[in-house]
């Protein structure tokens, strides 16, 4: 797995390239982007389709879509997994980091597209595709399209630039987390000045089933610090699931809720999930949730970043996590 956490040498040409592509293309497009989408996944491809739909493409998004985002859709807006793709698809894929997290879409439905474009800026990303603009200088998927959409000949229009501000108030923590530079503030201005209703959107995307404050309860009360409370780990594990009968929610930023307590470095969230074993890690300064992430064969940004385990134990899983964990600490000396 390659880190590489440098902006794009070619950033501007390699993105106006890609529009080309993307607006020049006469066959089906289909966009897709990473399992367990977040609001970069949904609000760069919403973005991206209806930027493509308002110039007369043929797009499809295919997402299985969280239940707190679903309020940014429109009817008919999103299609499911898809078995095969059509003859001459482009297939572009956002905010994923690599081909085998890519949702909707086979690895061999992949490799039949006649064309395929990679946009993210996860350092992780193998810059895998015919055309890949990975610029991990970039706070957000959705600042690329941004990017990219104002370069082109494409009109903003608010249905456009509210999913693309989403991704950017999501993937900054709402422009809180290091990421955030004065880039991204302008970017913001100028989505805000395509006539997002601001205010209501940031509220909106907070807004959870009652379910999840009832997990919530059950999650805070595994809080643990170990590593001389350097680390704060939760965890959800299926019995506690299981306890609560059937879950309306989600959503699952619990790791969230454990990043600000004094003292650690990094935040953990242990979820065992029925296919595989998750681990959510976020980091501040110079510890890096990547690189503990990154070790295990998972992937990310500096500060937030992921881990799948299958067929080892939950306990084995939480173990290995927290022993690359005590790693980072070392290499800080902060351990
Ligand atoms: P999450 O913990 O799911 O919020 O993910 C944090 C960041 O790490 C996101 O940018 C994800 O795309 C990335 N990520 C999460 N899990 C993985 C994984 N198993 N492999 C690679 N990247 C991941
Ligand atoms: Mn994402
Ligand atoms: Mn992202």
């Amino acid at each position: 797995m390659i880190i590489n956490n440098e902006r794009d040498p070619n950033y501007n040409e390699k993105l106006t390239n890609i529009s080309k592509a993307l607006t020049e293309w006469q066959g089906p497009i289909v966009i897709v982007a990473h399992v367990d989408p977040d609001g970069d996944a949904l609000g760069s491809t919403l973005a991206l389709k209806r930027a493509l739909d308002s110039v007369g493409k043929n797009t499809k998004l295919l997402m299985d879509v969280p239940r707190y985002l679903d309020f940014l859709t429109n009817e008919g807006e999103i299609s499911d997994a898809m078995e095969t793709l059509e003859p001459n698809t482009l297939l572009a894929i956002l905010d994923v980091s690599e081909r085998g997290r890519v949702w909707g879409v086979s690895q061999e439905g992949i490799d039949s597209a006649a064309f395929v474009v990679n946009i993210d800026h996860h350092g992780t990303n193998d810059r895998f595709g015919d055309l890949a603009c990975v610029s991990p200088d970039k706070a957000a998927t959705c600042q690329m399209i941004k990017d990219m959409i104002d370069s082109s000949d494409i009109a903003w229009t608010k249905e456009i630039a509210t999913p693309c501000l989403t991704g950017i108030l999501t993937d900054t923590g709402n422009m809180r987390f290091a990421n955030t530079d004065s880039s991204v503030l302008i970017a913001v201005a100028g989505l805000l000045e395509q006539g997002v209703e601001y205010a209501e959107l940031t509220d909106r995307l907070q807004w959870r089933h009652p379910d999840y404050y009832r997990v919530l309860g059950k999650v805070m009360s595994t809080v643990d610090f170990p590593l001389n409370g350097l680390v704060a780990t939760v965890e959800m594990t299926k019995a506690m699931k299981d306890d609560l009968g059937p879950i309306a929610d989600d959503s699952s930023d619990y790791v969230g809720q454990i990043r600000y307590a004094e003292g650690t470095h990094i935040a953990i969230f242990f979820q065992e999930r029925e296919d595989k074993i998750k681990a959510s890690v976020r980091s501040r300064g110079d510890v890096s949730a990547q690189a503990v992430c990154v070790a295990l064969g998972g992937g990310g940004h500096k500060p937030a970043a992921g881990v799948s385990f299958t067929g080892i134990s939950f306990e084995e899983a939480k173990a290995k996590v927290l022993a690359e964990a005590k790693k980072e600490l070392e290499r800080h000396n902060l351990i």
